[in-house]
């Protein structure tokens, strides 16, 4: 008894994706789902981010929340995870710039006093 019953269907259209598990180099979650930001080490050595994702270069992961990227500025995570020696003052200037002008507060559950009145 041979029964072909193996559905062996060639999907044609977009394949189903391995998602890609990003890991905040701060916070270390792995958060498929809430948006983590590429940062990207350049050739001169400086850190840059890639909100692309496609840089060349070896990149990192911070999540979308000025937490985790004050954290990981701050306390070296980053540079670290880039395999840099430091990160100058410059450099890391503009990454707190960015944080704050771009990244939201992620105002979760940790953040949740607030003066009424
Ligand atoms: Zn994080």
């Amino acid at each position: 008894m041979s029964t072909t019953s193996t559905p062996k269907r060639k999907a044609k259209g977009p394949r189903p994706r391995h998602v890609p598990q990003r890991t905040c180099v701060a916070c270390r979650s792995t958060d498929a789902k809430r948006t983590l930001l590429r940062l990207v080490r350049t050739a001169e050595g400086t850190v840059e981010v890639d909100p692309t994702g496609k840089r060349a270069g070896r990149g990192a992961y911070l999540c979308a929340r000025v937490r985790c990227w004050e954290r990981g500025i701050n306390e070296r995570t980053l540079v670290r995870a880039l395999r840099l020696e430091t990160l100058t003052e410059e450099n890391r200037a503009a990454l707190l710039r960015y944080a704050d002008e771009r990244v939201p507060e992620g105002s979760d559950d940790e953040e949740g006093t607030q003066d009424q009145g």
